[in-house]
């Protein structure tokens, strides 16, 4: 368990008996940037191991109580108001979705639109019209299919490496990273399962046309890299190739290209990938981690708070991440510092 999760577990409880009226003029920011995944009613068995998903009723609450504390903005807005300096009467929010899943279209748009809510999609170009399934959804696929099944719990243990306790089992399919991802396809076949059929019966991601329809009502399509790598699993040569490739894919599209959010984590990004990425980019304005209210020694590269933690309502993430943000400041370690 992080730090910052005991700090969550520990905090939760008192800052609860709080209205958020008492926090919010311990805002660090004027603008704040969320990022959640999808939201969705359904077992969604390729997503539910990896992070804890919004029902429709949570998304509601959330934005309900956004509304009332908040101002969402678009990203012209967002970089209007970052780049000339400018202050808003009212804290303002930037809605972020990761990973271009196809709920954003089916679930998420419609009750935005209804709001009249801004948001933008950082996603993976490759997996886009559901070519492929994304590495990290396939081990939770495989985890899915083992839970269900005792015949695959066994069969599962005898692959290589594993034994016959299953949660460890579980455990180091989940642990299994980008640079290995290819062990994820030999247990798939080694079980049996097959994820190209998984898709064809249910698209998992948005589709180019998709993309399209939201591009022109408004809402935002980015890059969140080739094909969501961990960035600080490559050399830089190879994370400035799989930006790239993503930037591209967007200037080609003509989607933005101007923002980057990186998958995962910005963990360990040098500043030689930042000065290189805004070089060879000139319409770059940010990047975007997920390290939760934080400064970022790269001025462009701005943190945003990831939402969708344990069971934690929009409401009481932001009220820990300040919390959090205020003791780290205390002990000069609210500012991300790289090399
Ligand atoms: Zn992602």
């Amino acid at each position: 368990m992080s730090f910052k999760t005991k700090f969550f577990k520990i905090s939760n409880p008192i800052t609860k008996n709080f209205s958020f009226g008492r926090f919010s003029n311990l805002l660090p920011f004027g603008n704040q940037i969320l990022v959640y995944h999808l939201v969705s009613d359904a077992d969604l068995k390729h997503a539910k191991h990896l992070f804890p998903y919004r029902s429709v009723k949570q998304f509601e609450r959330d934005l309900g109580f956004l509304s009332m504390h908040f101002d969402f903005i678009s990203w012209d807005t967002f970089v209007k108001n970052k780049t000339e300096k400018l202050t808003t009467k009212k804290p303002t929010i930037l809605l972020t979705f990761d990973d271009g899943y196809s709920e954003f279209y089916d679930i998420i748009y419609p009750i935005l639109k209804r709001k009249g809510i801004y948001a933008i999609n950082f996603i993976n170009p490759k997996f886009i019209d559901n070519k492929e399934l994304m590495w990290r959804n396939k081990a939770s696929l495989i985890i899915s299919k083992i839970l269900e099944n005792k015949e695959l719990q066994s069969k599962v243990s005898q692959f290589p490496n594993f034994g016959n306790d299953l949660k460890i089992n579980l455990d180091s399919i989940l642990k299994i990273n980008y640079k290995n991802r290819d062990r994820l396809n030999i247990i798939a076949d080694h079980l049996e399962i097959e994820f190209d059929i998984y898709l064809k019966n249910k698209p998992v991601y948005l589709t180019t046309e998709q993309l399209l329809k939201l591009k022109n009502d408004g809402f935002g399509i980015s890059s969140h890299g080739w094909d969501h790598p961990l960035y600080n699993q490559l050399s830089v040569e190879n994370q400035l190739a799989n930006t790239q490739q993503s930037l591209d894919y967007m200037t080609e599209n003509h989607f933005l290209n101007d923002s980057f959010a990186f998958p995962f984590t910005d963990h360990l990004v040098e500043n030689q990938f930042f000065d290189s990425i805004f070089r060879q980019n000139t319409d770059l304005k940010f990047t975007f981690g997920a390290a939760g209210l934080k400064l970022d020694s790269n001025p462009k590269n701005l943190q945003r708070i990831p939402v969708e933690i344990g069971n934690y309502s929009a409401e009481e993430i932001l009220k820990n991440e300040i919390l959090y943000y205020q003791f780290l400041k205390k002990f000069n370690k609210n500012r991300i510092i790289r090399s």
